[in-house]
């Protein structure tokens, strides 16, 4: 288990640091997650050590921040962040302070965002450290910006969209001057990078919590329209997100807002792709999920083949998740069902009897009314119109004028 040999692992690391005279704490996140009983995703250790003590204790360890004194102890299986107890010195762009200083415990859980994850954790001595009032906050399910929410979310706008974030997954409200700030400050989310926006986004809408998530950041409008480049947060959306299903990625729950905006969805579809930073890939599956999305909705008057070419498509399972997603489908969902299941068993991407090849064996040359033939006599074999291959030979010869036929 991964969680498991990372805990370990950082169990030795506050160990060996504790040993080395250096106060050790697991850190932020795993300390939160595990006093409400979840499983951590990774492990975190705040201490004293500056980087070149720790790189001294641990052979198999590297610098990754160098800026922020951040350490990656590796094992076979897991590996561990190892944060140097960090002051950060001013904010001039919104996102990176513009120097740190090492300094205590305390000062470290001052400079981090939310209460909940500002607690530290000796899990030697078993000690909870809470120079933040992060514990109360846990049991009162309650996200509040540490020390002044206005000053913090001013020093770095990304935390709002991480407040937004934490408070739907953890399920927690946000404390009023909390949110009162992000109110008055949504509109600098504008100037973050489109990077971090978009892994933000990505994290919150594959969680989930995506409903509680977008249920918050619609009510903050001008970031809603700062972070997507449209408006949309209807119950129908909300309720669409939330029957999406585990696993579900971010280019379909986009889909699904595209969905909310309505008929002028398409045009959107590169407006995210510049906003949110998303690849190619995964722009080209929006956009296919976004033009299919009404023929699905219409399944009851495509024809087999239709069916079949879309459920053959490598996008089909978001296609199919978004169109269950949708609340009220009620029995028409059954019949859908019903009819994916026997197009399956009929097989949706058979081999084509009839190939450019064989169309070439059999004479014909290369072009648009040769590529029409062969489309034209895959979608009559999808429909089940020739029951074995000399039967869509067949066929093609009669496509062709083929005397013989
Ligand atoms: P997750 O389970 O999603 O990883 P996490 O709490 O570990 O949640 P991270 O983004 O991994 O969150 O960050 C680790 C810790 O670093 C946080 O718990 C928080 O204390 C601190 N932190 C991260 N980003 C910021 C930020 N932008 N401003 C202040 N502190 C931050
Ligand atoms: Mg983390």
């Amino acid at each position: 288990n991964p969680a498991e040999a990372a805990q370990a692992l950082a169990r030795r690391v506050v160990t060996r640091l504790q040993e080395a005279g250096h106060a050790a704490y697991f850190a932020g996140g795993c300390v939160r997650d595990t006093l409400m009983g979840r499983p951590p995703k990774d492990f975190d250790v705040a201490t004293a050590a500056e980087p070149p003590a720790v790189l001294a204790l641990f052979p198999r360890s590297q610098q990754v921040g160098v800026a922020f004194g951040v350490v990656l102890v590796r094992e076979k299986r897991a590996q561990v962040e190892v944060a140097t107890f960090r002051a950060d010195g001013t904010y001039s762009d919104g996102r990176h302070p513009d120097a740190v200083r090492f300094t205590t415990a305390e000062e470290d859980a001052r400079r981090r965002d939310f209460t909940c994850n500002g607690l530290f954790f000796d899990p030697l001595a078993k000690v909870l450290h809470d120079y933040v009032g992060g514990r109360a906050d846990i049991e009162a399910k309650v996200l509040r910006a540490i020390g002044s929410a206005r000053e913090r979310f001013g020093e770095d706008h990304l935390r709002m969209l991480r407040a937004v974030r934490f408070a739907a997954r953890l399920e927690f409200a946000i404390a009023p001057e909390t949110w009162e700030a992000m109110a008055q400050l949504q509109g600098n989310i504008g100037g973050i990078s489109r990077e971090r926006i978009g892994e933000e986004v990505r994290m919150m809408l594959e969680h989930p919590a995506r409903a509680a998530a977008a249920r918050l950041l619609a009510e903050l409008p001008t970031m809603f329209e700062g972070v997507f480049g449209f408006s949309a947060g209807t119950e129908r959306l909300f309720a669409t997100l939330a029957n999406l299903p585990t696993g579900t990625r971010r280019h379909v729950a986009l889909a699904a807002l595209l969905r909310d905006v309505g008929a002028d969805a398409a045009p959107m579809v590169p407006v995210l792709r510049r906003r949110l930073m998303l690849s190619n890939e995964e722009s080209e599956a929006l956009a296919w999920l976004a033009a299919k999305r009404p023929l699905v909705e219409a399944w009851e008057d495509l024809s087999k083949a239709a069916t079949k070419r879309l459920m053959a498509h490598r996008e089909w399972q978001g296609l199919e998740a978004l169109y269950r997603a949708e609340p009220d489908r009620g029995e028409e969902m059954l019949a859908f069902a019903e009819r994916v299941a026997s197009l399956r068993e009929e097989g949706v991407a058979p081999p084509p009897h009839v190939t450019g090849q064989v169309l070439i064996g059999m004479g014909a040359h290369p072009g648009p009314t040769f590529k029409g033939w062969l489309d034209a006599l895959y979608d009559r074999q999808l429909e089940g119109e020739f029951a074995d291959a000399v039967a869509a030979l067949a066929a093609a010869r009669r496509l062709m004028g083929d005397p013989r036929s």
